[in-house]
Formats: C-alpha cells, structure tokens, sequence
C-alpha cells in the first residue's frame, strides 16, 4: 500500500541522478513500508520533532512524515539529494526542514521543540561519532527523549551488549548508563541499494530521566576508555595511570584488581568512578 501520493523512490533517484556515493556511506532504503516500519520504531510520533541526519533521497523522511511527526528536521550533506527533498516538503507543507551541511558541524538546537526523536539511517562512517555525542552530554536528560538509529548489525550488538561478552564495552556503557537500549529491527544487506557487505540493524534508546548509578560523566567515560583500550589486561594494570594506589581503590569498591574489563558490571564502574573522583 503506498504510503503517499509522491513518486516511487527508485523513479526519484534516477529523476534526480541520485547515483550512491561510498564515501557518504550512502546504502539507500527504498522499500516505503520498510522506512514506515522504522519510523515506528520510534514509537508515537505525532506531537514530536524528529532530527533526521542524512535524510538522502528521503526514504525514511516519508516515513516519519507518513507517521504523524508533527516536524522533521534533515541535516542532509550531499547537495544532490536537496531537490529530492524539496519535492517532499511540498507535499507536507510546514513539516519538513532541510539543513544542507555536516551533521558533526551543524548546531540544531535552536530549531527543534521538545519533544525530540532522532531517528536515523546513519552514515557508516559518523554514525559512532553521532552516538558517542548523543550520549554524553554534561546535563542528564539530554534535549532528546529517543534515538532510533541504524547500524551495522556488529555496532547495535555492542550498544546492547552484556558483561563477559565480546561485544561489550565502552559503547554498552555509556549507552547503559543513561538509556534504556535495545536492537528494534534487524535488516540484510539486500534491504539497501546498493547493499552494503554486512546485516544492519535499527537500536531503540529511551533517554532515562536520570542515570542508573551516580557518577561524574568525564570520570566514568575516562575510566571506560582505559579499562577497554587494553581490554585484555587484568584492571590494576590497565587503569594504572589513573591513580596511585589503584589496587586499594579498586579493592575498596569490590572489584578484584585482577578482573578484566569485560567482566566488570555498569554498577560496580560508576562506584570505581564515584571512588576516582573522591
Ligand atoms: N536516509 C536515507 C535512507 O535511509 O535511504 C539515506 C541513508 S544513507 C545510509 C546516509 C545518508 O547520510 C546519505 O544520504 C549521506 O549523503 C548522508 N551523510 C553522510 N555523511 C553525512 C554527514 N556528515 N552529515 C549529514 N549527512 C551525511
């Protein structure tokens, strides 16, 4: 069933010469009733602003317009798609702005109205980055109450992941630590065009009123980085340079200096950080 009355993605890339770009991590969806099924992942949308980074030739923004968001504001880089675009802001008058410019660069406060789902396609290649900033602002809650986001399948199991696995690590925590995260929809390669070489997956992270444990957010991120950096080292010799009776510290908040990164819960971080920072 279509979702609107504009023109089949396929027949607006080649109106526009939309050819995908690697080096913008382009891997387009085209399939309509696969961007209305992210957008709802996002959960309700109608009364709230969406940011979408990267809206390219507009797939997902149809979607979230399709949804009910009430306005969707695009941060889109590559000025090829910006026609594309335009087409669809004409045909939901008032409820879609385009920001040509970088998503790293690009300040969107100012244009957003609580309450703010990001909801993303992301590309690959400052997708981390986007997650990372979205994460760790100083002020806890954040200006958004949800982030819906695509990422390679090996990157949303790492924002999911559990203590003593593989994947589990700084991404797990700093996501754990503030936000409620899980995996909402997994997609194969051939969902896109052209397909990228590995799965994708959408995370849905709930932004918590207030963090799980308290911590001082520079002093945990500090002790998360070291922790895993040398992943494979026992903690005393990992977190070495960060005090000089680490051993005691960590001792004195139940952790075996002994222990590695990968097993130490998000609880028992936030009390060694508590501890670094006293
Ligand atoms: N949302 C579209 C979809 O789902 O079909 C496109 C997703 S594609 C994976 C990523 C999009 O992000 C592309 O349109 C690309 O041009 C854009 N992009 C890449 N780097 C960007 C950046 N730094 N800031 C904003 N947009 C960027």
């Amino acid at each position: 069933m279509a979702i609107d009355a504009l023109p089949p993605l396929r027949e607006v890339i080649a109106a526009h010469g939309l050819s995908a770009k690697k080096a913008l991590g382009q891997n387009f969806l085209l399939d309509l009733n696969l961007t209305s099924k992210i957008a709802r992942a996002a959960g309700d949308l109608t009364g709230a602003d969406v940011l979408e980074i990267g809206p390219g030739p507009g797939g997902l923004t149809r979607g979230l317009l399709a949804s009910g968001a009430r306005k969707v504001l695009a941060v889109e880089k590559d000025a090829r798609c910006l026609p594309a675009l335009a087409e669809i802001a004409e045909a939901y008058p008032g409820r879609l702005e385009v920001i040509e410019g970088d998503a790293l660069e690009v300040d969107v406060l100012a244009q957003l109205r609580a309450p703010v789902k990001v909801v993303a396609n992301l590309p690959y290649n400052v997708g981390t980055e986007l997650l990372v900033r979205w994460l760790t602002p100083e002020a806890w809650p954040p200006y958004w109450a949800s982030l819906t986001l695509m990422f390679q399948r090996e990157v949303a199991e790492r924002i999911v992941a559990q203590p003593g696995t593989k994947a589990y690590g700084r991404l797990a925590l700093l996501a754990q630590w503030r936000c409620e995260a899980r995996i909402a929809v997994t997609l194969p390669p051939e969902a896109f065009t052209p397909p990228p070489k590995v799965a994708s997956a959408v995370v849905h992270l709930e932004a918590l009123p207030a963090p799980r444990f308290p911590a001082d957010a520079a002093m945990l991120e500090r002790v998360v980085a070291r922790a895993f950096n040398q992943r494979r080292k026992m903690l005393r010799a990992a977190l070495k340079g960060l005090h000089p009776e680490i051993e005691d510290v960590l001792e004195s908040v139940g952790i075996p200096p002994t222990e590695r990164a990968e097993q130490v819960s998000l609880e028992a971080f936030c009390a060694l950080a508590r501890a670094l920072k006293g």
